[in-house]
């Protein structure tokens, strides 16, 4: 099988809550998504998607993804799709990083591999452990009292895992951990997610204030080196999400003993295939996995959906999908939650159906 076209499509996506904002002031009121539909010249397509969280969230941006497709697309004309390790061996060999842009191209090969064999991606990642699995909802950074009633709204849909959204000064964070915290049920996680906003001092703060309370702390600060530090002085666990780049990146959080659940985001670290292999070393080396992208539409959400179904329950933490936080859709049997459960797709390959008409025309086409 070869790829004989590549289509790339652009899609503008509006949040439902209109505004959703983290740390240091960054926030998104819309997402700038790209689709790529490969056709191959058996006839068969295959959807990959890569929707950035803005700009300011990681090193990758909207118009990014599109000009790399532009530059790495037409190397990709006549490659077999099915050989997922070859295809990421070559698009690295001739693109050097840049795995947001690499991230669409490899789900959309995912597709075509399930789609050629008939089987959903999940099998072919090896285990099919659940059929439906839970998600956490991120608290938007605001008040206290803001950040409670956010909490109760999505405990009402069935959510009982809550990232909260800091990384202000640790005057206004303590009181937002703590509102979150008196509010919480029985058997609910709260995850109080930094997104790198804190400096040292504003982080040993927060952490002192929440000593002996049932929170997890994420990514605290920028650098692995600081969140060490923050590490040293507290006995909570700890998440960290924007340093885990890769594999190298987590073996070498891991070797100094930096966390207890890794955050996965597809886009960053370059696909399906390298997300799958960082998720298979962590769940071995006994850390659990917060598998997501930074944000997703329907094709990403139903890819996380066959990697959480392919993670071992015990190295689940937690998942979160995007496209129901959107106005847009572009499948209408995309997986979306349900009392805070999120089905995993059990047709071929992404196991969903793509609206073509949602997408409209392409942008640009490879062939
Ligand atoms: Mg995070």
């Amino acid at each position: 099988m070869k790829i004989e076209r590549i289509d790339v499509y652009q899609k503008t996506y509006t949040v439902v809550e209109e505004v959703y904002a983290w740390s240091r002031g960054r926030s998104v009121s819309s997402l700038d998504g790209t689709v790529v539909k490969l056709t191959t010249d058996e006839g068969l397509v295959g959807y990959g998607e890569c929707v950035p969280l803005g700009a300011a969230y990681m090193p990758s941006y909207a118009e990014g993804v599109r000009t790399g497709l532009r530059e790495l697309g037409p190397q990709l004309i006549g490659l077999d799709p099915l050989h997922l390790k070859a295809m990421n061996t070559f698009m690295d060999s001739v693109m050097a990083g840049h795995g947001y842009v690499k991230t669409p191209i490899d789900v959309a090969c995912w597709d075509l591999l399930g789609k050629a064999t008939g089987q959903p991606i999940s099998t072919l990642l090896g285990a099919r452990y659940v059929e439906d699995f839970p998600i956490y909802r991120a608290l938007s950074q605001g008040t206290p009292e803001e950040m409670v009633e956010s909490a109760a709204r999505y405990r009402a849909q069935g959510i009982r895992h809550f990232q909260m959204k800091v990384g202000g000064t640790a005057d206004e964070d303590i009181p937002r951990i703590k509102a979150v915290l008196d509010s919480v049920q029985d058997g609910e996680v709260v995850v109080a997610d930094a997104n790198t906003g804190w400096n040292l001092h504003q982080a040993t703060r927060v952490v002192n204030a929440l000593r002996g309370e049932r929170v997890y702390i994420e990514q605290p600060c920028p650098t692995l080196a600081e969140c060490l530090s923050v590490r040293s002085r507290t006995s909570l666990p700890m998440v960290l999400d924007e340093v885990i780049t890769g594999v190298p990146a987590f073996l070498e959080a891991y070797s100094q003993s930096a966390m207890d659940v890794i955050n996965i985001k597809v886009s960053r670290v370059g696909g399906l295939t390298k997300a799958a292999q960082l998720r298979d070393l962590a769940q071995d080396l006994g850390v659990a996995v917060d598998l997501e992208d930074a944000a997703s539409g329907d094709i990403m959400a139903s890819a996380l959906a066959h990697l959480v179904a392919s993670t071992r329950p015990e190295a689940f933490f937690t998942a979160s999908i995007w496209n129901y936080r959107l106005r847009e859709s572009i499948s209408p049997d995309a997986p979306r939650p349900e009392n805070g459960r999120v089905p995993v797709p059990k047709g071929p390959g992404l196991g969903i159906t793509i609206d073509q008409e949602a997408l409209g025309p392409p942008l640009f086409s490879i062939t």
